[in-house]
């Protein structure tokens, strides 16, 4: 089949971007474009889809140039959409011919105090996708039967491929800020998660106030276009402080400025893996008074089903800019270099 490979880790190569790993390579085609990837055959338990679109997430740049320690050679890509075209012994759901979603999380134990708590995000032994596991970019890929996701057959393909990650980790985010109609939710940071959180949030919680920080004018205007209620440069001070706010930003100095703003006993969700530089915090100044700092780690699967009939029946709306599978390494080229609006997806079929 065909497959975008990573064979070995790189550092992308973008132009007008610095050399940071001289012990990487330095490619500006990291992936393989290949045409004889083994497909893969359905075992018990699995089902073989026919991937129709998956999307390109920030974590497959980390991946590919080594920071998330991954399987090699290997098939990236975390937000698939498919069409099941085989189903393994075993399988009853779902079957063949539904189009399903697969995240991040591909298989967890299942048995742990984690798993059998429906947090299995937080399992020791989860397996994700593309990554320990092959992902979607490429024609064919396999899944756990149990970690599939139903599409809404209302949705395109393309367009639902970024709520299995981005989507799905922004909405996590915002259950765990507790927000309730009527409280005032800031939003640092505006990428393809945000876009997607505010949606809902402004669906769910029509009377809260949503205030969005970001350095970028562009962003602020789609924040607005979007339902912000006021957009401004993280420097700037809001109309009123933050009883609920998300951090979806690399940098530490941004968590500082929203425990700032949070009003006492407010809520801060740090949304990020790694932050680029420190969170220098004074407990006077930012946490007493029961303010609450937290982050998120994954999704769970009852995280993306949510999102995804959420988003359906609130017709929340992906900015989707598609690649054919043989341009993978320009998406990643153009979302390292912050170049896409909205969410990268590679489609596939
Ligand atoms: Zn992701
Ligand atoms: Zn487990």
């Amino acid at each position: 089949m065909r497959a975008a490979v990573l064979r070995e880790n790189a550092e992308i190569r973008v132009e007008g971007l610095p050399r940071r790993y001289p012990e990487l390579p330095w490619r500006e085609d990291p992936l393989a474009i290949e045409v004889d990837y083994p497909t893969p055959t359905v075992g018990p338990g699995k089902v073989l889809m026919r991937v129709l679109a998956c999307g390109v997430c920030y974590t497959d740049i980390d991946i590919v140039e080594g920071r998330v320690r991954c399987k090699t050679p290997l098939v990236p890509g975390h937000q698939i959409v498919g069409r099941v075209v085989e189903a393994g012994p075993g399988v009853g759901d779902p079957v063949e011919g539904e189009v399903v979603g697969v995240a991040w999380i591909g298989e967890a134990c299942g048995r742990c105090g984690y798993c059998s708590t429906g947090l299995e995000n937080l399992c020791d032994d989860f397996r994700a996708t593309g990554c320990h596991l092959d992902g979607g970019y490429a024609e064919y890929a396999l899944a756990h039967a149990d970690f599939v996701h139903r599409i809404p057959p209302s949705m395109d393909y393309a367009s639902a491929a970024p709520l299995l990650c981005a989507g799905a980790v922004g909405y996590r985010a915002l259950k765990l800020a507790d927000l309730r109609d009527g409280l005032r939710l800031g939003l640092f940071g505006f990428g393809a998660s945000a876009h997607i959180v505010i949606q809902v949030a402004r669906r769910l919680f029509p009377s809260s106030e949503i205030y969005v920080f970001s350095r970028s004018p562009e962003h602020r205007e789609l924040a607005e276009a979007l339902g912000a209620d006021w957009a401004g440069h993280p420097s700037e001070d809001p109309p009123g402080r933050l009883d609920r706010a998300i951090d979806f930003t690399p940098v530490g100095e941004v968590t500082v400025r929203a425990l700032e703003l949070l009003e006492r006993g407010g809520v801060l969700v740090v949304n990020v893996i790694r932050k680029q530089t420190q969170i220098a915090l004074d407990y006077a100044r930012h946490l007493w008074l029961e303010r609450t700092v937290r982050s998120v780690a994954n999704v769970t699967r009852r995280d993306v089903r949510e999102l995804l009939e959420v988003a359906a029946r609130l017709g929340v709306r992906t900015e989707v800019q598609s690649y054919p599978l043989e341009e993978a390494n320009r998406a990643l080229r153009d979302l390292k270099a912050a170049r896409v609006r909205g969410s990268a997806v590679l489609r596939t079929a």
